[in-house]
């Protein structure tokens, strides 16, 4: 098929699968339809509480709608939602007053990737970088498979990846870095080590949500080299 043709007909699918998936459940609620951004008006209302803290800031709270759109962006093939996601991380950054130079994301293994076929982090990082206006570039990569955080304690997290993540070099580069979930921020502070290591100048964080399930999500539970700490600098 001639070039033009394969555009016009990747063009039209993307638009056709846009329309549709606008028409589905909203995946937070499932009561009203998802529109056109992926999630319904009332839980885009409803979704975000942004906080900041020191270096990282975050949307809202894992629990509720939001962790519900994280989850079915990362589990459900949502894509569509990181978009609207990525693009409500840019505001806050942008508001904070953080001028990066490059965005990068916090990576899957490559054999995670493959098995879920996209990576959620990249898509919102990706996202976050076009509203901004600077590049998004995969700096980081996971140097190997670390066991899923979820039932491990906040020592036994940092142990888990300390040392996994390796970066491009950045000389002089003001990186933000970009997740779906913060959970005790072990995760968070190897990227942030490691592209520090590269040459990075500044590290800040943004991340869609906050998980407070754990006791160690605690400002001060989180380990000292996160920059975590400081006032809540949330809006309501
Ligand atoms: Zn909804």
């Amino acid at each position: 098929m001639p070039a033009p043709l394969r555009a016009l007909r990747a063009g039209a699918s993307a638009a056709l699968s846009t329309t549709l998936g606008a028409l589905l459940p909203c995946p937070a609620c499932g009561a009203r339809r998802a529109g056109r951004m992926g999630l319904c008006t009332r839980c885009r209302r409803r979704a975000c509480r942004p906080q900041r803290r020191g270096e990282a800031l975050w949307l809202g709270p894992y629990a509720g709608p939001l962790g519900r759109a994280v989850r079915a962006l990362k589990y459900r093939g949502a894509t569509r939602l990181a978009g609207w996601l990525g693009e409500r991380l840019a505001r806050e950054v942008a508001d904070a007053g953080w001028r990066p130079s490059v965005v990068c994301a916090v990576p899957l293994h490559p054999s995670r990737r493959r098995r879920r076929g996209y990576d959620q982090a990249w898509l919102l990082a990706s996202g976050t970088a076009a509203a901004l206006g600077v590049p998004c570039r995969p700096l980081l990569e996971r140097r190997r498979a670390t066991p899923s955080q979820a039932s491990l304690s906040r020592a036994a997290r940092l142990r888990n990846v300390a040392g996994a993540f390796r970066s491009d070099p950045v000389p002089g580069a003001r990186v933000l870095l970009v997740d779906d979930v913060l959970t005790t921020g072990a995760t968070a502070a190897a990227c942030r080590e490691a592209l520090l290591e590269a040459g990075a100048s500044l590290v800040r964080v943004a991340v869609v949500a906050r998980s407070e399930r754990s006791p160690a999500a605690s400002p001060a539970a989180t380990p000292p080299h996160v920059p975590l700490r400081g006032r809540p600098a949330g809006r309501s």
